[in-house]
């Protein structure tokens, strides 16, 4: 596959200078990875990492990596900055279930809620926030809808 197109991947523009907005809930390589870990007693994938199973309270979970592509499950916009943000608004915000059987909170690219629908499938991008005062870009995981990256279609 050559097919890249000349916007190129995000990730690989910001990767010299960006700093994750949270540190330990992704890794921002090629594709992207979400941290997650999964219970050695119950087998449920949680999100992010934690030493003790939300679930069953077992201790000793193994890290794993999450699939980069999900279905949306809810969604809506977030219109007014909350404390401490500094990006900008509108942004996207929902729930995306993943092939694990496990629904991630998430930020979403797109903004308008009138865009997306139940079921959609989106894949996971590291996306910008704000810069920081050192001129670094902040970044953080979002879904993005997988139409959203195919050229705009004509009226039907
Ligand atoms: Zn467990």
């Amino acid at each position: 596959m050559t097919g890249v197109s000349s916007e190129g991947p995000l990730v690989g523009k910001l990767a010299q200078r960006a700093i994750a907005v949270t540190a330990g809930l992704f890794e921002m390589g090629d594709p992207p990875r979400l941290l997650a870990s999964s219970c050695n007693e119950c087998g449920q994938p949680h999100f992010p990492r934690q030493e003790t199973c939300p679930y069953c309270s077992a201790d000793g979970c193994t890290d794993i990596e999450l699939s980069n592509n999900g279905t949306l499950w809810a969604w809506t916009a977030v219109t007014s900055a909350p404390p401490g943000y500094k990006g900008a608004v509108p942004y996207g915000f929902g729930v995306v279930e993943l092939p694990e059987g496990i629904r991630i909170v998430t930020r979403l690219t797109e903004s308008d809620p009138a865009r997306l629908s139940y079921g959609e499938p989106v894949h996971l991008e590291i996306v910008p926030v704000y810069q920081d005062e050192d001129g670094r870009d902040v970044v953080t995981f979002a879904f993005a809808a997988d139409a959203s990256d195919a050229p705009v279609q004509g009226g039907e």
